[in-house]
């Protein structure tokens, strides 16, 4: 269930869950569900439930095994905040990526109001990024849960990129990956839609990569967006090093200086209001708008709700 991955902006995939629901036009043709009923029908017993959710209590661990620091996508094979998958089990799947702090861990959503209603029961360590995917403009809402979630890093998947996306801030936001639809059926990616990303990426320092064009062979039409690659890494200090993804930003002193910056401002708020607990004290961001903060917040993680009115009425909006 874990092991290295093709993925480009990956080392390795873990999937303690499999299966999951076609909850929108990017669904359509998901990769994952392939996947799954190929596995189901060669025999493979994680499969054999075919795409429903089913959890893998025996994998929980496992990242804890590999020694090496990873870049480690998470559900790989299933949306880790699908509504059949219980917090208690999302919280040991994050209990062992504290434990695990050798590794970079990448989770993907698509379901980001469970992300944000799940959010303050979770700790946020710094080797866990959080990410949505958004496929066109009707769906940019998604990015603006991401917003509200103290992750290290927030990064957005437009893959497969359906539509132009005008309407998609990039604040609060660290990283972009935009790609095409691969398999049967891919529906075609217009190079104007990337440009468009692109170039407010760059504009707003924001790392950008470009993982594929798509059709119907995944790399027969490759990866190069007007003659070279794209691929920057969001910069999150001495991990990078560790798995050998240079931070390429057009500004990189620029956006160092602008961290410490920020680190500053959490310290400053910090002591005004006499607490640690920075997710609920907001932090200005590099583009001057205001985010939650994502200094680690172990040891403020409250208990959490029972039913889910409580969840409703404890979400943040
Ligand atoms: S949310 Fe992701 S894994 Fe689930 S059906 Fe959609 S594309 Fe597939």
């Amino acid at each position: 269930m874990a092991g290295r991955s093709r993925i480009e902006w990956t080392q390795a995939t873990w999937n303690p869950v499999t299966g999951c629901d076609k909850v929108s036009p990017g669904c359509t043709y998901c990769y994952a569900e392939r996947m799954a009923r190929r596995l189901h029908a060669m025999g493979n017993h994680r499969y054999r439930n075919g795409f429903r959710v089913t959890l893998h209590d025996d994998l929980l661990t496992i990242p804890l095994r590999w020694k090496t620091p990873h870049l480690v996508f998470v559900n790989s094979m299933s949306d880790l905040f699908h509504e059949d998958v219980p917090l208690p089990f999302i919280q040991r799947v994050f209990a062992t990526m504290c434990e695990a702090s050798q590794h970079t861990f990448q989770i993907l959503t698509k379901r980001t109001s469970r992300l944000l209603d799940v959010a303050p029961y979770l700790p946020w360590p710094r080797n866990v990024w959080v990410g949505v995917s958004i496929e066109n403009d009707k769906y940019i809402w998604r990015a603006d849960h991401l917003r509200q979630v103290p992750a290290a890093v927030r990064f957005l998947s437009l893959e497969p990129l359906l539509g132009p996306v005008p309407s998609l801030r990039l604040d609060g936001i660290d990283w972009v990956i935009v790609g095409g639809e691969s398999g049967p059926g891919a529906r075609p990616l217009d190079p104007n839609w990337v440009r468009d990303v692109r170039d407010r990426s760059v504009a707003a320092g924001v790392a950008f990569f470009f993982k594929q064009w798509g059709g119907l062979r995944r790399t027969a039409a490759g990866r190069l967006l007007d003659g070279r690659t794209w691929d920057e890494f969001p910069t999150t200090g001495p991990r990078n090093a560790a798995y050998g993804a240079e931070p390429r930003f057009p500004h990189p002193v620029r956006k160092q200086a602008v961290h410490k910056a920020m680190v500053k401002a959490y310290i400053v708020r910090d002591q005004t209001h006499g607490t640690r607990s920075v997710s609920t004290v907001p932090a200005t961001s590099h583009s001057g708008s205001t985010h939650p903060s994502r200094e680690d917040h172990l040891d403020k993680v409250p208990e959490p709700p029972t039913t889910s009115k409580d969840f409703a009425s404890r979400r943040q909006t």
